[in-house]
C-alpha cells in the first residue's frame, strides 16, 4: 500500500481550504452563499503591469532567468526597500521566489535541522507551521490574544527562547488577526534578541501596505538596524497590488543565508517565472499612489465590519491595524443552542453552523491555532458585507 513519509504526518492541505470547498459547491448548487473566507484582494491586477508582462513576453523574456531572480527584479526590489523603509541592500543580499510562501520555505529548508525550533505567534497564517513540520523542524507556538492586541509581548519571548531555537517568525499586520506591531514594539523585542545572539529573526511583511489611519508601518530593521547579519524580510506583490496568481514574493537578508536558500530554489522551482517578474518589476517601479486609495477603501470596510460584529451579543472584535481580516472573540456564544437544537460548543461548530443556516462562508479560530475565534476576510464588496452581517445579526439573536 501507500506510505507518505514521516515529514508529511503533520502537514495537510489548509483547514480554510476545507471550508471554501464546502461554500463553493453550496453556491454551485444555487445557494446565495457569501464567503467571507478569500485570503486575497477582490480587485484585479493594475493594466501597466499586465502590459509589462505581455510586452516582456513579446520580447521573448520567456525562458528560464537567474536561480534567485533576474538582475531588474533584483534592482526592483533594491529600490523598493530603499523607497519604503529605508533599508539598503546588495543583488546577494536578494531572493525572488514563486510567492512569498517559497521565499519561507526555502529559509526553512536552508536552516533547520531535526529538533530545531521556530518560535510562532499565535493565531498565525498555518503555512507557517506546515513549512516548519515540512522542513523537520519543530514549531513553538505562543498563542497570543486580544488582551495583548494579539501580539507577541518581550516576556513571552524571552520565555520562548531556548539554546535550540533557531527562529522567530513574526508576521505584521498578521494574516488572520490584522494586528500590527508599533516601531515601539519591535524595539522592545529587538532588546529581548540582543540578549539572544543565536535567534534570528524571520518577519513577513506581506500586508505592510494595508495599514489604516493612525497606524505608521514598520519593518523590525527599521527600528533594529543591529540584527541586520540576523534577520530575514519577506515581502511580496501578492496582496498589495493583487497578483495572488502571478506568485512572486521576496526577501532581503544576510548573503550567508540567501545563497543557501537559492541552492533549495534551484532544486525545486529553478526560477521563478519570467514573464511574473517582469509583471513585478512594473508593480514595485511603477505608479505607487492607488496603493493608499486601495488601503483606504478596506479601511471603510474594516470599520464597517468591526462595528456590525461588535452590535452582536456574544460576539467581541477588536479593531485591527492592517491587513484585510478580522479575528472575532465569539466565546460569548460557546455553549448556547440553536433553534435546530445544534448545541454550540466550538468555533468550528459555530462557523459550520452559520454556513449551514446564514449561507456566510467565515474562518474557524481553530483553523489558525486558537480556538474561540472567527476570522473574516472583508476583501469583497460593502453590499455583500452589509448583507453577509444582517445574515450574521439575524442567526446569532436565534441561539439561546
Ligand atoms: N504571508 C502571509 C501572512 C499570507 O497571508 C500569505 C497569503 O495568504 C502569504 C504570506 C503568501 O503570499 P504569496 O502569495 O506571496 O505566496
Amino acid at each position: 500500500g501507500f506510505r507518505p513519509a514521516a515529514r508529511m504526518a503533520e502537514v495537510g492541505v489548509s483547514k480554510i481550504l476545507a471550508i471554501g470547498n464546502r461554500a463553493a459547491e453550496m453556491k454551485r448548487a444555487g445557494r446565495p452563499t457569501i464567503i467571507l473566507g478569500a485570503g486575497e484582494p477582490d480587485f484585479d491586477t493594475p493594466d501597466h503591469i499586465k502590459h509589462a508582462a505581455a510586452e516582456a513576453m513579446a520580447r521573448g523574456e520567456t525562458k528560464y532567468t537567474r536561480l534567485d531572480g533576474s538582475p531588474e527584479m533584483k534592482a526592483a526590489v533594491i529600490e523598493k526597500f530603499r523607497r519604503d523603509n529605508a533599508l539598503e541592500f546588495s543583488a546577494d543580499e536578494i531572493t525572488v521566489s514563486t510567492g512569498a510562501k517559497q521565499v519561507i520555505f526555502n529559509a526553512f529548508m536552508a536552516t533547520l535541522d531535526p529538533g530545531d525550533e521556530v518560535i510562532v505567534a499565535t493565531p498565525c497564517w498555518t503555512s507557517y507551521i506546515d513549512i516548519v513540520n515540512m522542513a523537520e523542524g519543530t514549531a513553538v507556538e505562543v498563542p497570543c490574544d486580544d488582551a495583548s492586541g494579539f501580539r507577541l509581548t518581550p516576556r513571552q519571548l524571552e520565555a520562548a527562547i531556548t539554546p535550540k531555537t533557531r527562529w522567530v517568525l513574526l508576521n505584521s499586520p498578521s494574516n488572520p488577526t490584522g494586528a500590527a506591531y508599533s516601531a515601539a514594539d519591535y524595539a522592545e523585542l529587538a532588546e529581548v534578541l540582543r540578549r539572544h545572539p543565536h535567534v534570528w529573526l524571520m518577519v513577513d511583511d506581506m500586508y505592510e501596505h494595508i495599514v489604516y489611519e493612525g497606524f505608521a508601518f514598520v519593518t523590525p530593521l527599521q527600528v533594529a538596524p543591529d540584527l541586520r547579519d540576523r534577520t530575514l524580510t519577506i515581502n511580496g506583490v501578492s496582496k498589495a497590488y493583487a497578483m495572488t496568481g502571478w506568485r512572486i514574493g521576496y526577501g532581503a537578508g544576510p548573503a550567508a543565508l540567501i545563497k543557501v536558500m537559492a541552492a533549495a530554489q534551484s532544486q525545486s522551482t529553478s526560477c521563478p517565472s519570467s514573464i511574473s517578474q517582469a509583471g513585478a518589476v512594473a508593480a514595485l517601479t511603477g505608479p505607487q499612489d492607488f496603493l493608499p486609495l486601495r488601503a483606504a477603501d478596506f479601511q471603510k470596510r474594516r470599520d464597517l465590519v468591526v462595528a456590525g460584529l461588535n452590535a452582536i451579543d456574544g460576539i467581541t472584535c477588536r479593531v485591527p491595524e492592517g491587513a484585510f481580516y478580522t479575528f472575532a472573540n465569539c466565546s460569548g456564544l460557546i455553549g448556547r443552542t440553536a433553534p435546530d437544537g445544534t448545541l454550540i460548543d466550538s468555533d468550528t461548530t459555530f462557523c459550520n453552523w452559520v454556513l449551514e443556516t446564514a449561507d456566510v462562508a467565515m474562518v474557524p479560530g481553530d483553523a489558525f491555532g486558537v480556538p474561540n475565534y472567527f476570522r473574516i476576510s472583508y476583501a469583497t464588496s460593502e453590499t455583500e458585507l452589509t448583507e453577509a452581517l444582517a445574515r450574521l445579526t439575524r442567526a446569532c439573536a436565534t441561539l439561546c
